[in-house]
């Protein structure tokens, strides 16, 4: 038996405020004026001052703003990395990601392609990245998915949806400032939340559970349940927690593994483009009969939330199509055989998941 060695984020800034840090992070990390900070941010900024004019932008640093209307694409990453290595004088000093785990990922897949020959897709896998990445930041500004703490970025490829999974892979430095978050829409807020949500729920009862990641599970969970069933926390408090949560929810799975959600919502995004957040919402509605407890508790936290997720996606979906989305979701073996066991072949057949996806 060989245990998994994994890295962690070496750095991490916590506290309310503290993206006012990040200048003075930066400033040491620079190579020299010929190379730049590249800055990756969600468009969703574009004309924030409040954000924006926190940035000190010196030389030939660069804003690049991107819409997370779409999730990340392969040839998305290589058209950036292009681009940043055709307009910087030097190889960058370092890619900044501000977003959510759109953003999160994109920075990490081109601060790896910066340092790595070939294509995006070619490093789609497990431990297929050879050289180090240039240093890179995330900065959350909606919490839940845990990408600024997972070994993965998540890319759809002309081929699969996949993670570029290696060490690395995650950020040199994170900074934890829940002001970020102020302003998330409702509904993006309990979809990416409930994405942590899931990550516990699917670790928790996984076959793959170990002390490591039950421990960190066990926490992001609690904090969970205050955050979306209780009545007394104030935003800040709220805010900071679900920031907690989606640390401890993404260092659980680190050890261990996602389940039947994830693996049934990559599928409905393949095919239909649909987020993960609200993806992974549409699926664990379904899913009582994997998961009980946690489904139901999943329709109290909706409920309180007065969250009304989309129906009848699949419905006018020919038989072509359920077949692409049982394909991508039974390619993810690892998650099936957490969720079920060494003999999940014996109740995961292709009916079966057609007959599951015909109810989303
Ligand atoms: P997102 O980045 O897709 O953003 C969702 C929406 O929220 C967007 O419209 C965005 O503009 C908006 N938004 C973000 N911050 C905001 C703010 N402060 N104020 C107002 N609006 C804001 O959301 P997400 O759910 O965090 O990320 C989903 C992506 O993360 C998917 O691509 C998924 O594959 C990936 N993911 C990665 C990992 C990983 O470990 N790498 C894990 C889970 C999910
Ligand atoms: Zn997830």
């Amino acid at each position: 038996m060989s245990y998994k060695n994994f890295p962690m984020v070496p750095r991490v800034i916590f506290g309310r405020g503290s993206f006012q840090q990040l200048n003075e992070v930066l400033a040491p990390k620079r190579l020299n004026v010929k190379a730049p900070f590249i800055y990756l941010i969600d468009d969703v900024f574009k004309g924030n001052t409040w954000l924006i004019s926190r940035i000190n932008l010196s030389y030939e640093d660069r804003i690049i703003f991107i819409s997370a209307k779409e999730e990340p694409k392969t040839e998305q990453v290589d058209t950036l990395v292009e681009d940043i290595i055709l307009k910087s004088k030097e190889r960058p000093s370092g890619i900044i990601g501000i977003g959510g785990g759109t953003l999160l990922d994109l920075a990490k897949a081109v601060s790896i392609l910066i340092t790595n020959n070939g294509n995006a897709e070619d490093y789609q896998g497990w431990d297929l990245v050879k050289n180090q990445a240039i240093y890179h930041v995330g900065i959350p500004t909606i919490s839940g998915t845990g990408a600024e703490v997972s070994r993965t970025t998540v890319l759809t490829g002309p081929e699969k949806k996949l993670g570029i999974n290696s060490d690395f892979t995650p950020f040199d430095q994170v900074i934890l400032d829940s002001e970020l978050t102020k302003d998330v829409p409702v509904d993006q807020w309990f979809y990416t939340g409930m994405d942590c949500y899931i990550h516990c729920i699917e670790s928790l009862t996984g076959t793959y559970l170990n002390a490591f990641s039950e421990s960190y599970g066990n926490m992001a969970l609690e904090l969970c349940k205050q955050i979306f069933l209780e009545d007394n926390l104030s935003n800040v408090e709220s805010q900071e927690k679900l920031m907690m949560a989606s640390w401890h929810g993404g260092m659980s799975i680190v050890y261990s593994q996602v389940g039947v959600a994830h693996a049934m919502s990559y599928g409905l995004s393949y095919l239909l483009g649909t987020k993960h957040g609200i993806g992974n919402c549409i699926v664990f509605d379904h899913l009582e009969e994997f998961y009980p407890e946690g489904v139901k508790v999943f329709k109290q936290m909706k409920a309180k939330h007065n969250i009304i997720l989309p129906q009848g996606l699949c419905a006018d979906l020919g038989d072509n199509e359920f077949n692409i989305m049982i394909k991508v979701a039974l390619s993810l073996e690892p998650l099936w055989e957490n969720a079920l066991g060494k003999s999940w072949k014996n109740t995961i057949t292709p009916k079966k998941l057609k007959s599951l996806y015909q109810k989303m």
